[in-house]
């Protein structure tokens, strides 16, 4: 064999290893990573990076947090894979853990966000089917992920294009308009499904009192609030969740990403009485709730709580925004708006940010765009004052130097 996959191939071997082999559906950055400890990443050449992106948000407690390394590595040598046929205690604890941080409800757990959103359709649809309620009202600028309900969820054009049809029964409307959402809603309404904060959709944070009057709304007309936090759960907004900032509850909740310390893991979460919908053969996911998912994801709370990273994570916010403030004092010209909510930033610019980035990667600083314009930063609730402060000032660096 000319390369085990462990060995040590160079980021030019590997790119090549991909154009042969691996679909081209992703637009990679020309590096191959290798190693992660925290918010620091290698590449196959040795080079160490300060990431403030790590892992598309999933790393939110840092590259390879030690108790979630532990837990996993003790999980893999007694058990791999249960099936749902049978109980484990993993499973019961990681819902328990979750439902008494959130609304009481119970668990379906599967592996990623868009089957967490699949499950939420599902069960909306299940629940409403005795009244013939089966729509969805969903946002424009929303990201729900790519299987086909997940998909027509998404209301962004550029994601359907040559696609087509999505699914019928999906209605779009503005964010942040009540108003929009409740000319929509109509006695065939099953749910009404959202982000609490767009992420992709470029770092949108609503009104503050956006979630509560669509939560009357909901109440008053008997349709479902789905609240898609795969990208805002677990901790990312400085709250367990981030309806926790609204005072409100949804009905339904799901969750991916951040969930089990970066080991793939999706919930979805529904009171009771919504879940009581979804009876023995509607719904199932193989490895769904699997052991090893489940230590990871009990590993990930113990950490957050043992640490203080909730607090934490508000604290980390301030920091970027005092930052960013300066960088905007500074260069008014080229900073539209700064939205933060704790550990989701972003840095809306006046003009394409996609150099931003390739700078920064050049200067060995990970970050992201998204929305064409916005740069969009996911760090860890474990980064310390002195790594912001020294990825801030590359940042700024590029910024100064980006010729618009
Ligand atoms: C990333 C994301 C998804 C999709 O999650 P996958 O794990 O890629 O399927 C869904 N909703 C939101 C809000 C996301 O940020």
């Amino acid at each position: 064999m000319a390369h085990a996959p462990t060995s040590h191939a160079s980021s030019q071997e590997t790119i090549a290893e991909f154009e042969r082999y691996v679909v081209p559906n992703y637009r990679r950055y020309p590096v191959s990573l290798v190693r992660g400890e925290n918010s620091w990443i290698w590449d196959a050449e040795g080079r160490r990076y300060l990431d403030f992106f790590p892992g598309w948000g999933c790393n939110l407690i840092g590259h390879c947090p030690p108790r979630v390394v532990e837990a996993v590595r003790d999980q893999v040598g007694r058990l791999i894979h249960v099936p749902n046929t049978w109980y484990m205690e993993a499973q019961g604890d990681f819902a328990r853990a979750l439902s008494e941080r959130s609304f009481g409800g119970q668990c379906f757990f599967c592996n990623s966000g868009a089957e967490a959103n699949e499950a939420a359709i599902k069960v909306a649809r299940a629940h409403g089917a005795a009244k013939g309620k089966f729509k969805v009202v969903t946002m424009e600028g929303g990201f729900h992920g790519r299987t086909y309900a997940a998909l027509t969820a998404t209301a962004q054009p550029k994601y359907h294009e040559h696609l087509g049809p999505m699914l019928p029964g999906f209605t779009y409307v503005k964010y942040d308009d009540v108003d929009a959402v409740a000319a929509a809603i109509d006695d065939q309404t099953a749910a009404v499904m959202l982000e609490p904060v767009q992420g992709e959709g470029g770092v949108k944070v609503p009104s503050p009192d956006y979630l509560p009057r669509l939560r009357e709304l909901c109440d008053r007309t008997g349709t479902l609030l789905i609240l898609d936090e795969v990208q805002t759960g677990m901790g990312r907004t400085g709250r367990w969740f981030a309806y926790q900032h609204a005072n409100i509850t949804p009905d339904v909740l799901t969750c991916a990403k951040a969930l089990a310390g970066g080991i793939a893991a999706g919930v979805m979460m529904a009171r009771p009485e919504v879940a009581a919908a979804l009876k023995p053969g509607m719904h199932a996911s193989t490895f769904g709730g699997n052991p090893i998912a489940c230590r990871a994801g009990l590993a990930t709370v113990e950490t957050i709580e043992d640490q203080r990273l909730l607090p934490r994570g508000a604290e980390i916010g301030e920091r970027f925004r005092s930052q960013f403030e300066a960088i905007r004092e500074e260069m008014p010209a080229k900073v539209r708006e700064i939205r933060i909510l704790g550990t989701m930033i972003g840095l809306d610019l006046t003009f394409d940010a996609t150099d931003v980035v390739s700078q920064c990667l050049s200067r060995r600083l990970l970050i992201n765009a998204t929305h064409g314009h916005v740069v969009r930063l996911l760090p860890a609730l474990t980064i310390s004052d002195e790594q912001i402060d020294q990825g801030c000032a590359i940042l700024a660096d590029v910024l100064r130097e980006a010729q618009p």
